[in-house]
């Protein structure tokens, strides 16, 4: 397994606390959700080894990764109910290869257009919402 110690995803230092609690670990990824619940559902999914691009992600641990994926939506789908869940993949800042699921609702926040990434106005859902919905959501994936 690759580690960068510069790589909040691979430290899970105070960097990746600020921004999302651990919902639980996949097969070959980890789900977080977001502390900013402006889609409520948001989450990460994040590969588990520190690599950059999906290419860089052998055959097995790509279809793994595919199926983390699909769970996790699944799951977020089932407990959010929203029209439909945004994948959204960047990186330009950390560069270590995660999957945004974004739940977005017919008429509601950014419906039709691109979420956005880090919005000026949050919507930061207490630890206490977080968890219940993170025990949802967990829940949903055994
Ligand atoms: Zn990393």
């Amino acid at each position: 397994m690759s580690h960068d110690a510069n790589c909040f995803y691979c430290t899970k230092d105070a960097r990746l606390d600020e921004l999302m609690i651990e919902v639980c670990p996949l097969s070959v990824t980890t789900l977080y959700l977001f502390r900013d619940q402006t889609h409520r559902g948001r989450c990460i999914v994040t590969l588990n080894d520190h690599k950059k691009e999906l290419f860089d992600l052998g055959g097995d641990e790509r279809r793994a990764w595919v199926d983390d994926v699909a769970r996790a939506a699944k799951a977020i789908f089932e407990v959010v109910q929203p029209s439909k869940i945004n994948y959204g993949a960047f990186g330009d800042k950390n560069s270590h290869f995660h999957l945004h699921l974004v739940p977005k609702f017919e008429a509601g926040v950014a419906w039709g257009s691109m979420f956005e990434m880090s919005p000026a106005e949050k919507k930061l859902a207490s630890s206490e919402e977080l968890r219940a919905l993170a025990a949802q959501i967990r829940l949903r994936l055994k």
